[in-house]
Order: C-alpha cells, then structure tokens, then sequence
C-alpha cells in the first residue's frame, strides 16, 4: 500500500522541501509514498480570495474561515484516510500514533496560519488536531513536514536496509543507548570499552542498561510510563 499524503495549505511551495531529499526523496521518486498539495486560497469565494477573518470576541491577528476549509477539504478525496490539523492545541504526537499513520493509506495534512482554525472546522469534517511540541511555530507546514518525515522513514522500502528503525528512541518506550564510531580515541575520549569487547551479550546488556539509565535521567516522564507499563505486563512484552 502507497502512503499518500495530502497537504492543505497557503504556502504549497513549501512542499516536499526536505522531503524531496536523502530516503523520503528517493522513496518519493520511487513511488512509495505520494505527495499532493492543495492551496487553500483557490477555495476562497470573494473577489478579494480571503482565506480568513477578524477572531470573533475580538482580539489580535486572524483566523482562517471554517467555509473556506470545509470547501478544500471535500475537494480532497479521502479514501479512509486521516484527517489531521496541525495545530499546538492538539495532542502531542508520539511515535506510537506515528507508526499507526505510516502503517496506513497515509493522511491528509490542514496547516494553520495567523492565530489559527475556526474551531468549527474539527467536529464539522472529523478533524484530529495534532501538535509536534510544547513551542508556536509561524505556520503548520514545519509542523507538517515533522510529522510526514517521521511516518515516511517507516514507510515498507523507504528505509531499505539502512536501519530497522526498531532500535530507535521511544520504540522500545526509552531513550536510544548512546552511540559511537571511529576513531577509538578522540581528543581524550575512548569508546567505552564494552563496545570494543565484540561480546555481544556483553554489549547487549550495557545498551540496556545504558537506555534504562539515560530514560531515567533525561526523561523521568518516559521512564514513569515505561515501568508502569511493566508492571502491568510483567513478562516485559509491550
Ligand atoms: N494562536 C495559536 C495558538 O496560540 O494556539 C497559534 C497559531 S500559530 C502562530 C499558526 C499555525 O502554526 C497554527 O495554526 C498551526 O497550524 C501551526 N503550529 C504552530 N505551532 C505548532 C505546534 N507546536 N504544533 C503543530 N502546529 C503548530
């Protein structure tokens, strides 16, 4: 299955930009995942073609208009496919939801300007609304591209044989081990021994240890979920 991905947006050019490049690229010219942008003000109906208008109740800055967004999302087909705005009041985005979207028929992308959506919008047309962090971008396409790179590099044959991806921080509930390459000896720092042993099991086991520390150290939050996870399946299978 392609993972076909659709932008809405006022600032189509934006796209694919990082996307174009390195293994979203070349999946991309490959076939594997598809990518369409729709520009949002071609669904204006005012000679002036306004996309938005003045927040009701007052206030700064503007809101994009809930007529004009339900009009570019039904020119979309949808084909089962999420529907999903970008936006900081939404639920933060974990690898977990990344994984069920790449595993998918992929998504179709609302990028917010100004101060944002008519709220409208979401509980009109089934909107899952979708924050990258805890920080206000200027616009939702950075927040888009964060999120399809994170699904595209799971994506069936886009990673090739360059990495699982299984080993990677959060998708075993932890933080990555820290890594190291070559040379052993670097302005007076050696690659912890361990890693120059070739015991596998030893090596193994320091990882382990090494993301159980880091995950606790750095991430108390991840760390809290992680054992309780645990504690709730004992055998360790998550
Ligand atoms: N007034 C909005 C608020 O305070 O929640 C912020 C609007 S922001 C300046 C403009 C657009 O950038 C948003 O509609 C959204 O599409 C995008 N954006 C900004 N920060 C984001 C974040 N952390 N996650 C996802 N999208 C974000």
């Amino acid at each position: 299955m392609t993972f076909a991905a659709t932008i809405l947006t006022l600032y189509p050019e934006m796209f694919p930009g990082p996307l174009g490049i390195s293994l979203a690229g070349r999946g991309l010219r490959e076939g594997l995942w598809t990518l369409e942008t729709v520009q949002i003000r071609d669904f204006a109906t005012d000679k002036h073609r306004s996309v938005d208008d003045t927040p009701a109740g007052g206030g700064a800055g503007m809101v994009l208009r809930a007529d004009v967004l339900a009009s570019a999302i039904d020119s979309v087909a949808r084909a089962d496919r999420p529907l999903l705005a970008m936006t900081p009041r939404g639920r933060p985005l974990t690898q977990d939801r990344v994984r069920d979207l790449a595993a998918g028929p992929g998504a179709i992308v609302l990028c917010g300007r100004f101060e944002g959506f008519d709220e409208r919008i979401f509980d009109a047309r089934g909107i899952e609304q979708v924050s990258i962090g805890d920080y206000i971008l200027s616009g939702g396409e950075m927040a888009a591209l964060t999120m399809l790179d994170a699904c595209i590099r799971l994506v069936p044959g886009v990673m090739g044989a360059a990495s699982s991806g299984m080993d990677e921080s959060f998708e075993t509930g932890l933080l990555e081990y820290p890594q190291y390459t070559r040379p052993v000896e670097w302005e007076g720092r050696t690659i912890p021994e361990v890693l120059r042993s070739g015991d596998h099991a030893r090596i193994e086991a320091w990882r382990r240890a090494m993301a159980e520390t880091d995950t606790r150290l750095r991430r108390p939050d991840l760390w809290e979920r992680h054992e309780g996870a645990r504690v709730q399946s004992p055998s360790g299978a998550r």
